[in-house]
């Protein structure tokens, strides 16, 4: 196995499966699937959640709402998704699932505390990270790289819907471009690639995170990205390489 442990970032569009918002049980179903046939590969299995299908900061200006305060509301919404798989999760008879969250909730949730966080890894529990940094400002794009740091995984699993790596150029208006087998942090950043915010690939960058950009909704991915196989793009320090 080429990881044993793996932190994923899994955007709230992934709950919402075909639809622009909410929730989907077939979408919510292939999640469980996916976690639970790397959990069955005895993998390590750490999740960050996004809120995207709820509410997202960036949206607050919109109703009138202050930044601060619409990150509140995407930061709860990253909590409800939580809450959501973790109950689909444990309907299927997942071992132990934990939702950890980063603003407290008590009744419904652990406080995140990272050594906690890293025993319910060692005792082969899904934890669900909810709530970010718990901090306004930033999405849930930098969390999932701090998280995996903190929580000693080798690697960030960046689950993607609707694409399967990282290109060239727009794959939807270009026909002739190519998929980067491994890319450069310093390649994303200067060519502004809109893979994921800049500061979690700096964060990266500077910690020597590899991440896996690959398409969620292709089964199997992330077992075959963990059994040592190229799948979807690859961050990583040194040269670019095409697919
Ligand atoms: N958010 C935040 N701080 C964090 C993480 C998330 O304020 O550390 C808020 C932010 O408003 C963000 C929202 O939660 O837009 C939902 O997260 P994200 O946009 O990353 O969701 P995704 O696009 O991955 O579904």
């Amino acid at each position: 196995m080429r990881y044993n442990r793996v932190l994923i970032k899994l955007s709230g569009g992934a709950l919402a499966g075909d639809r622009s918002w909410g929730f989907d049980p077939n979408a919510i179903n292939h999640i469980v699937n996916e976690v639970m046939s790397l959990h069955a590969l005895e993998v390590e299995v750490g999740i960050v959640v996004g809120g995207g299908n709820i509410f997202r900061g960036e949206l607050g200006e919109r109703w009138g709402i202050e930044r601060a305060e619409a990150d509140n509301i995407g930061m709860v919404a990253t909590v409800i998704n939580c809450m959501m798989l973790r109950g689909a999760f444990t309907s299927r008879g997942a071992a132990d699932v934990r939702v950890m969250t980063a603003i407290p909730i008590n009744t419904v949730a652990e406080p995140y505390i990272r050594l906690r966080a890293i025993r319910h890894l060692e005792h082969k529990c899904i934890v669900l990270l909810a709530a970010g940094t718990g901090n306004p400002y930033v999405t849930t794009d930098y969390p999932s790289v701090q998280r995996a740091l903190e929580l000693r995984a080798p690697v960030l699993l960046s689950a993607k819907n609707g694409t399967d790596g990282i290109y060239t150029g727009d794959p939807r208006k270009d026909s002739s471009v190519q998929r980067y087998r491994t890319i450069g942090y310093d390649s994303v950043i200067q060519k502004n690639l809109r893979v994921m915010d800049q500061a979690a690939v700096l964060l990266a960058r500077d910690h020597d995170l590899p991440i896996h950009v690959f398409d969620f909704d292709a089964a199997g991915a992330m077992q075959r990205i963990c059994r040592g196989e190229d799948v979807g793009s690859l961050i990583a320090h040194g040269e670019d390489a095409l697919a």
